[in-house]
Parts: C-alpha cells; structure tokens; sequence
C-alpha cells in the first residue's frame, strides 16, 4: 500500500517536472507576445532575466530584450532563431542583454543566413553604445568572443548589425519598418542608464515593452497611446525609495501611465522578490488609474494580442 502511494507520488512529480520544462508554444495565427524571462537580476525566483518574443502567424520575428536565461526560454518556445527579423534592447544592464552571446553561438547551429540588426540606446559616460557593446563581445582583435568576430566582419553565415538609436531627449522616434510592421522608440528615464521603451505595431494590433524606468520624464504615455498591450516593469514595490525608486517606477506610476495612455491590456514584468507577495497592494495603486485586464507574469506566459477585449 505504502509502496503504490510512494509510486503515485513520484509519477505526479514526474509529470509535473515534465510540464514545468515542456516547450510552451503560442498559437499559430495572429500576433502573440510570449514572456521568456518575468524576473528581474535575482538568481531565488526561478525565473529567467527579461526576454519578449513577438509571435506573427506562429514565427517568431521580434526579440525584445536578453537577459541571463532568456534564451532557454527561446529554446523552450519553439522558436526558430532563422525567423527572427530584429533584436531590440531596452537598455544594456546585465539582466537585459547578457544573452546575447548565447544566441549569436546558438544561430551558429542553424540555417541562418540573413543578417541579424540589433537596436539599442546610445551610451554615456556609464555605459557603452549598443554598437560598442556588441564590438567589446565581437570585435577583434580585442572582443572577449573575438573568436566569433566574422559575424561583425562579414565572414560567417549572417552578419550582426548594431544600431544605436538616441538615448536623450523626449521625442518618438520610428527605428524601423519592416514586412508588415513599424518599430518606434522614445526615451525613458532609468536613472543613470541610457535606456528606450519600444513600441511594435504589427498588423493592425500594437505592443509597448517599458523596460525598466522610474516615469521621470513623462515620455511613455506618448509611446504607448491606445497600444493593446503593455508590459510594464514592475521591480519595486509602492514604498520603494533610494536607488531602488531612482531607477524604477511604483505600481502608482505604471497605473497612471496606462491609465493615461488608454492602454488596453496590462502585464507586469521583471518581478523581483521585493514584489512577490505584495501584488495586491500593487494592483490597488494600479488599479486607482487603470480599469482594464492586468497580469502578473509568469516565464513562458503566451498573450493573444487582440483589438477587442
Ligand atoms: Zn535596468
């Protein structure tokens, strides 16, 4: 009896264990956005750092974001690395960008041959341009992956273009247009960091990534007007102060901002454990401005992006 009991018990933690590494695809039409990392730098919450995929028709076409885990998150997708158009950075702290040299070895495995652009903020005086950052991973002779540097010199299967898309001022600026869709920036205020939300509107329907920003400057509800969806980086809790609140927007903020951007779908991202067990206090802030469908996301999590909600 004991013996069937333990037996069971171990079958339903197989199976769990299955379901927790099992790939987890978005649907096969219509635009979807799929979380790859919820967390934040913390290696205690069992999530990978930031990551989005925007899915089209089942194709995974726009990257947003890499952070450490990230791309195991890719790989769990589904996601083919040869259809994807463009990788955006919102900005190049570690848990944003650490995996990009993942992907550019992994694509080494694939059929890829058309080239890679990467748009990202320009630098100050504490960071690097996105160009330069890619170069000091790349470039030779003095790239840290200068073993790979073919795909900055045009010798590999694809080339790495970096871009950098300015970092100051408030305007909104369209980075690009692609098949069937128009990618646009404008800055955000990460404290010291030079950083840039972004906004993809793609067939018919629009998405907003934040990235981390405290709301000083007031230049996001521009960004995302009307957008369908919002991801949103909830890394702080209400009370925040310090360095924490200098480089993060309060719940309060992100209400206000959907609020006043008549977003119409909110999820919230980059879940730190400052702001685990504390999310209903979250939501009321939130919730003060902001009416409409809110989610606290989880690794993996699929969004149908729709127009009617
Ligand atoms: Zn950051």
């Amino acid at each position: 009896m004991q013996r069937t009991v333990r037996f069971t018990v171990t079958c339903l933690l197989l199976v769990a264990a299955f379901q927790t590494h099992a790939a987890q695809r978005c649907g096969s039409d219509g635009v979807w956005m799929q979380v790859l990392g919820s967390g934040g730098p913390e290696m205690t919450d069992q999530r990978a750092s930031s990551g989005y995929l925007v899915w089209q028709d089942g194709h995974a076409r726009i990257l947003v974001d890499m952070g450490p885990g990230s791309m195991l998150r890719y790989e769990q997708s589904g996601a083919r690395i040869e259809d994807l158009d463009v990788v955006l950075l919102t900005h190049l702290h570690v848990d944003h960008s650490a995996d990009l040299p993942t992907l550019i070895k992994a694509a080494f495995f694939t059929e890829r041959t058309r080239s890679l652009p990467i748009f990202g903020p320009t630098g100050n005086e504490v960071m690097p341009d996105t160009i330069a950052f890619v170069e000091a991973l790349f470039a030779s002779p003095s790239g840290a992956y200068r073993y790979r540097s073919g795909y900055l010199a045009g010798d590999e299967a694809f080339s790495l273009l970096p871009h950098n898309v300015p970092a100051v001022g408030m305007d909104v600026k369209q980075v690009m247009e692609g098949k069937g869709y128009k990618i646009t920036a404008v800055p955000v205020n990460h404290g010291p960091i030079p950083a840039l939300a972004w906004r993809i509107d793609i067939a018919g329907r629009s998405l907003v990534f934040s990235g981390d920003m405290n709301g000083d400057n007031h230049t996001l509800p521009k960004l995302a007007k009307g957008a369908d969806l919002l991801v949103a980086h909830h890394a702080i809790p209400q009370n925040a102060t310090g360095v924490a609140r200098n480089l993060h927007m309060p719940p309060s903020v992100i209400g206000e901002i959907a609020g006043e951007s008549n977003v119409k779908q909110l999820v919230l991202s980059h879940r730190m454990n400052r702001t685990f067990g504390v999310e209903s206090e979250s939501e009321v802030e939130i919730r003060k401005n902001y009416t409409g469908p809110l989610t606290f996301a989880e690794d993996r999590q699929c969004f149908k992006v729709s127009i009617q909600y």
